[in-house]
C-alpha cells in the first residue's frame, strides 16, 4: 500500500513540479511583459531627452558673431611701392624669398586680403572689417584714411590700380559688453 502512494506520489510531484515551473515561467514572462513598455517609454524619455539636448547645444554653439553695418565707405587700394606710400616705399627689405617686406604703420607684415588701412580713431589696429564679404584686418592708417575710407593693401601695384575706387557697406562684429549690474552710484 504505501509502495503504491509512493509510486503514486512521484507523478504527482513531477506535475507539481511542472506546475511550479509553468507558474514561475509565465511570472517571470508576465512580469516581463509588464515590464517592456514601461522600459521603452523610459528609453523614447531618454531619447527625446538626448534630442533636446543636443537641439540645446545645436542652438547654443554656432552663435554666429552678429554684425554691425558701419555704413558705406569708400574703398581705395595700395600697395606697398613708392607710389603709394611716398618716402616709406622707398628701400623696403626682402624676406628670403625675395619678397619685400612691407611693415604698416600699426607694425604688422602687410598681407593681401588681410591688411587694411583706416581712420584708427574709429577702427583700431586689429579691428576686423567686413567688406563684401570677406574679413579683413585694421593694421595699417594713412594720412589720407579718414572718416569713411578704407584702404586695401595689395601685393602689386597693377592688382591697386585695377581695384580703383569703390564703395561698399563696411561691417564689424558686435562688441559683446556684457554690464556688470554693480552699484555704481554708491
Ligand atoms: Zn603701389
Amino acid at each position: 500500500m504505501m509502495n503504491y502512494l509512493r509510486n503514486m506520489k512521484k507523478p504527482f510531484d513531477v506535475v507539481f513540479v511542472s506546475l511550479l515551473v509553468l507558474i514561475l515561467i509565465s511570472v517571470v514572462l508576465f512580469g516581463c511583459g509588464r515590464n517592456e513598455p514601461e522600459e521603452s517609454v523610459e528609453e523614447t524619455e531618454q531619447i527625446t531627452e538626448n534630442v533636446t539636448e543636443s537641439v540645446q547645444e545645436q542652438t547654443e554653439q554656432p552663435e554666429e558673431p552678429k554684425l554691425v553695418c558701419l555704413g558705406t565707405y569708400k574703398l581705395t587700394a595700395y600697395c606697398g611701392c613708392s607710389k603709394c606710400c611716398g618716402k616709406w616705399g622707398e628701400n623696403r627689405p626682402v624676406d628670403e624669398y625675395g619678397k619685400t617686406i612691407v611693415r604698416t604703420a600699426g607694425g604688422y607684415r602687410a598681407v593681401e586680403g588681410v591688411t587694411v588701412a583706416a581712420d584708427i580713431s574709429v577702427l583700431p589696429y586689429g579691428t576686423k572689417v567686413i567688406i563684401n564679404d570677406h574679413e579683413y584686418t585694421v593694421q595699417d592708417r594713412g594720412g589720407a584714411i579718414n572718416g569713411n575710407i578704407i584702404d586695401i593693401y595689395f601685393e602689386f601695384h597693377q592688382a591697386a590700380l585695377e581695384f580703383g575706387v569703390q564703395y561698399a557697406n563696411v561691417y564689424v562684429y558686435e562688441k559683446i559688453e556684457r554690464k556688470v549690474e554693480t552699484n555704481d552710484q554708491m
